[in-house]
């Protein structure tokens, strides 16, 4: 069976009615609270077993997630202009990271002055690599900036970004 998701748009973004966020919209946590967003997909991939019968909030939730990488993948290589898919990240995990919001393929970022530096890759899903939550923070803060997001960008202004993507970008 095909993966329904792919044809499916919403019609506005989801608005939470319960709970710490009650009244938020899905998509404003996605922007500004990258910690809780993280800990809300967590809870969803635990319950979420039988992806057939999806509630409103899940199908949502896997929309917003598909849709930003599918945005994430459109970002272009500063250097070479072919497809970026990480940015550099300098510093450990005792003393923190600094994340360099420029998106490079890695042949390009193998051969710049970030050659030896880590890497956070282009996704939703890459804050996840890091343990502590500034880190976390840092690195969406940087994935966001690389993709070229205003900063006072808003829930609405983000579910138009994600629904106006075509379902044949390249990805
Ligand atoms: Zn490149």
């Amino acid at each position: 069976m095909p993966q329904q998701q792919e044809e499916w748009t919403p019609a506005g973004p989801y608005r939470l009615k319960s709970g710490q966020h009650a009244g938020q919209t899905l998509e404003q946590i996605l922007l500004h609270n990258i910690i809780d967003f993280l800990k809300m997909k967590w809870a969803l991939e635990r319950n979420a077993s039988n992806p057939l019968h999806l509630n409103g909030y899940q199908r949502h939730f896997q929309w917003l997630i598909a849709k930003f990488d599918q945005l994430a993948a459109t970002a272009l290589c500063r250097e070479c202009g072919q497809p970026a898919k990480i940015l550099p990240a300098v510093g450990s995990s005792q003393e923190g990271y600094h994340f360099v919001p420029q998106p490079l393929c890695p042949a390009c970022c193998a051969k710049s002055q970030w050659q030896r530096a880590s890497t956070v890759s282009l996704s939703l899903r890459a804050p996840e690599n890091f343990r502590s939550q500034s880190d976390k923070k840092r690195a969406w803060e940087a994935i966001k900036a690389a993709l070229g997001f205003p900063k006072k960008i808003t829930g609405q202004q983000l579910f138009e970004l994600l629904a106006a993507i075509n379902h044949h970008s390249p990805v």
